[in-house]
């Protein structure tokens, strides 16, 4: 996810968030940082990613997220494989393993 998106999606001004130093070999700095139990940016829930972005005019700033925020705010895009494709692919599954699979859809 680019870091824009990332801000915009929980509606984060970068100039709030702790300033976060340079990289540094390992996530040492990153690891570091989770041992500070920060909210997350996205609930208030103890973190368990900590991950920065470089901001316009303010550099490296810390991301404190927790798991499913983080989840929440990955794109979920690529190429999709056609509905008939992944039809073929679930019935070809339900009939190796013997499992009778009916398919109903909305029609849309
Ligand atoms: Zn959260």
């Amino acid at each position: 996810m680019h870091e824009a998106d990332l801000l915009r999606s929980f509606g984060i001004d970068p100039a709030v968030l702790d300033p976060a130093p340079p990289w540094t070999p390992c996530g040492s700095a990153a690891i570091e940082r989770l041992r500070g139990r920060f909210p997350c940016l996205g609930c208030d829930a103890p973190s368990t990613v900590a991950d920065t972005v470089t901001a316009a005019g303010l550099g490296r700033r810390w991301v404190d997220l927790c798991m499913p925020c983080l989840i929440a705010a990955t794109p979920r895009s690529g190429a999709q494989a056609p509905l008939e494709d992944t039809l073929g692919v679930l019935r070809d599954a339900a009939r190796e393993v013997g499992v009778a699979l009916t398919v109903v859809t909305d029609g849309a």
